[in-house]
C-alpha cells in the first residue's frame, strides 16, 4: 500500500494543480518528469513581475557532479528585449532554459527576474508568468483548438482562431477537413515540426505570459517555413523579454545581445555585425552555417529542375 500511495499522491497533486489552471503544458511534462531536488521554499512568495527583467549571476551548474556544464555565467536580458544564446552542441544552452524555468535548481551564483531569487518564489508563480516554447512540442491527442486553447483554458473561440491566425497558421488550419475542430496527435493528423512549433506559439499568444524562452529546433526547415516560424515569433516576442536558445541564424540577426557559449562559458557576445566584425567563433560559425544554407537551397533548386 505504501508504493501505490506516492505515485497516486503525486498524480492527485499533479491534476489539482492543472484543475486550478495553474500548469501550461510544459508544468504538466515539468511534473511528471520529477525532480525532487526542487522544491518550493517553505516561505515561498508568488512572483511579482513589474519589468520582467532576467538576470544570471555567476551561474555554475553540473547534472552530476562529476561534469560541470555552465562554469560562471553572467547576462542580463534587459525589460521587454531578446537575448539570444549560441554556440556548438552540448556547449549547455539548453541547459541555460531549463535552469530559468527551474527544473533544475544551481550549484552557485543567481538566476533572478526582477530581483527576486527563483529559488525563493513559488514554482507555480514562476513558470505562469514565463511561455516555454520547447523544441519538439508534445500535442495532447486532441484538436488542434484545445491544443492552442490550453494556453489560456478560459479563452473564447475568437481569440483562439486569433492566436492560431497571429502564429501564422490560420491558412493551414482552413485547409484541414474539420478546422480547428480536427483531431491531432498519435490517433489524428500528424503535424510536421514547424506546424507544431506554430502551434505552441498560437498558445503561448493565448497565454500571454511577460517572459518567454524560446528553444529552437535544431532540425533543418525550410526556408519559407523557417520565415513564417520567425514572423509568428517576431509577433509573441515583441515587448516581452525573450531568451532565445537559437540555432538558427535568422533568429539572432535582430537579437538586442547575442551571448556566444562554448565548453559552458561565454566566449563572446555583443550584437550581430559587431561579432561578425570581431571574425571569431561567431564569425565561423555564421560563415558554416550560410554555406550549408545556400548548399541545401540549391541541391532544393537542382531537384526541382530534374
Ligand atoms: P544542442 O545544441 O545540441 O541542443 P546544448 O548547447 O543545448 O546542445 P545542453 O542540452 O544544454 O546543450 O547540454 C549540455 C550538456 O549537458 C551536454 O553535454 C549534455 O549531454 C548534458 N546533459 C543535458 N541534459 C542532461 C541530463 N539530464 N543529465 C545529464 N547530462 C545532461
Amino acid at each position: 500500500l505504501m508504493q501505490l500511495s506516492i505515485p497516486l499522491n503525486f498524480i492527485g497533486s499533479v491534476y489539482r494543480e492543472i484543475r486550478q489552471g495553474l500548469a501550461d503544458i510544459e508544468q504538466m511534462f515539468a511534473l511528471l518528469d520529477v525532480h525532487p531536488e526542487v522544491k518550493d521554499a517553505p516561505d515561498a512568495k508568488a512572483l511579482e513581475v513589474t519589468d520582467g527583467v532576467i538576470r544570471f549571476e555567476d551561474v555554475h551548474f553540473s547534472y552530476d557532479a562529476a561534469r560541470p556544464i555552465l562554469k560562471g555565467i553572467s547576462f542580463e536580458v534587459p525589460a521587454g528585449k531578446t537575448v539570444a544564446i549560441v554556440g556548438p552542441s552540448g556547449a549547455g544552452k539548453s541547459t541555460i532554459s531549463r535552469l530559468l524555468y527551474r527544473f533544475y535548481d544551481i550549484d552557485r551564483g543567481r538566476i533572478s527576474i526582477d530581483g527576486q531569487d527563483i529559488r525563493e518564489v513559488t514554482q507555480a508563480s514562476l513558470r505562469g508568468k514565463i511561455g516555454m516554447v520547447p523544441q519538439d512540442t508534445v500535442l495532447f491527442n486532441d484538436t488542434v483548438g484545445y491544443n492552442i486553447r490550453y494556453g489560456r483554458i478560459g479563452a473564447s473561440d475568437e481569440e483562439v482562431a486569433r492566436a492560431a491566425e497571429m502564429a501564422q497558421i490560420g491558412p493551414f488550419i482552413e485547409k484541414l477537413p474539420e478546422g480547428l475542430n480536427t483531431m491531432v496527435g498519435e490517433r489524428g493528423l500528424k503535424l510536421s515540426g514547424g506546424e507544431k512549433q506554430r502551434v505552441a506559439i498560437a498558445r503561448t499568444i493565448l497565454k500571454a505570459p511577460p517572459i518567454l524562452i524560446l528553444d529552437e529546433a535544431t532540425s533543418a526547415l525550410d526556408t519559407a517555413t523557417e520565415q513564417e516560424i520567425q514572423a509568428s515569433l517576431d509577433y509573441v516576442s515583441k515587448g516581452r523579454t525573450t531568451l532565445v536558445i537559437a540555432h538558427r541564424l535568422s533568429t539572432v540577426i535582430n537579437a538586442d545581445e547575442i551571448i556566444v557559449l562554448r565548453d559552458g562559458v561565454i566566449k563572446e557576445r555583443g550584437r550581430h555585425d559587431a561579432l561578425l566584425a570581431q571574425g571569431g567563433l561567431y564569425a565561423s560559425m555564421w560563415t558554416r552555417q550560410r554555406e550549408a544554407t545556400e548548399a541545401e537551397e540549391q541541391l532544393k533548386r537542382m531537384r526541382e529542375q530534374d
